[in-house]
């Protein structure tokens, strides 16, 4: 694998620390769902018997964060967590959960993790050395495709679908909300990220079409936030079809690689004006235009 970009994450004024996760803000997005916004989003889910947190935050202090405001919200229940992906802001926080907080993975991710031998930790401890100084992964329970649990009045299908931002990207559906917490895979109002390998946007949304069909009612992204099901799907779905068929056809029409990815990226700027535009978005441009057809 080629080494990996890390996204850069908001930059800490010098003596000052900001919380990257703000338990004040948490708000309630469905019956059973509470959410901590933040660098990332973390999800809770809570039933009558037990609760399900979705991402570590970055590092343990981020994971204490988390845990106090489950604690609040859930007194002494037992604790669930799985991870979106194996990138530190989502999974390398298990020190800071309870002892006792039983960690699901499913086993694709954990391999990614184990073939990735810290390069992508190394590459955030550049901006986040103190929050990353005892990165803890945990040691999961692993599981293949997905794993049901029964919270109580409420459940979680977490499952694995298909490479799309990573490898091993995990989602959770809670289909008594109707509600899909679908970490990179899905943004709202957000280009995706291509860091996963070589995994293009052909096969990024081949995994959507997978579970496009739950048809939540509502989508809960990792780093944007939390809105209309069905539309944000689908918006994707869009972004990512447009962008393969513009960069076919621009390669078709004898554009260099470079002169492709400027030509679909305005282009898709101009079809999605609302969206923030990620730069590594122009990775997966090149992924299309180098695949031989
Ligand atoms: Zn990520």
């Amino acid at each position: 694998m080629p080494p990996l970009e890390a996204p850069t994450i908001p930059a800490v004024p010098a003596g000052k620390t900001v919380p990257l996760l703000d338990a004040s803000k948490t708000e309630k997005l469905s019956a059973h769902i509470w959410m901590i916004p933040g660098y990332p989003n973390i999800p809770i889910i809570v039933g009558k018997k037990a609760v399900l947190v979705v991402d570590t935050g970055l590092g343990n202090s981020a994971a204490h964060v988390i845990s106090e405001e489950v604690e609040r919200l859930a007194p002494g229940k037992p604790l669930y967590l799985t991870t979106t992906h194996f990138h530190p802001e989502h999974a390398a926080g298990f020190g800071g959960f309870p002892s006792g907080t039983k960690l699901l993975r499913p086993s694709v991710q954990e391999n990614e993790l184990n073939a990735d031998r810290g390069r992508m930790l190394e590459r955030f401890r550049i901006h986040n050395a103190e929050a990353l100084s005892q990165a803890d992964y945990g040691k999961p329970e692993l599981f293949k495709d997905e794993k049901i649990l029964d919270l109580g009045d409420v459940h979680a299908r977490i499952f694995w679908a298909g490479p799309a931002h990573t490898y091993g990207d995990t989602l959770v559906y809670i289909p008594e909300d109707r509600a899909l917490v679908t970490g990179d895979v899905v943004q709202n109002l957000a280009t995706p990220t291509f860091l996963g390998g070589d995994i293009g946007p052909e096969e990024w949304l081949h995994t959507l079409q997978i579970f496009a069909p739950l048809k939540p009612k509502l989508v809960i992204p990792d780093h944007s936030p939390p809105g209309p099901g069905e539309k944000l799907i689908s918006d994707e779905e869009a972004f990512m079809t447009a962008l393969i068929i513009e960069t076919r056809k621009a390669k078709k029409d004898d554009l260099s690689e470079d002169d492709s990815v400027e030509k679909v990226t305005t282009s898709l700027h101009a079809q999605f004006p609302d969206w923030i535009m990620n730069p590594l978005t122009k990775d997966g441009i090149r992924r299309v235009w180098k695949k031989k057809e």
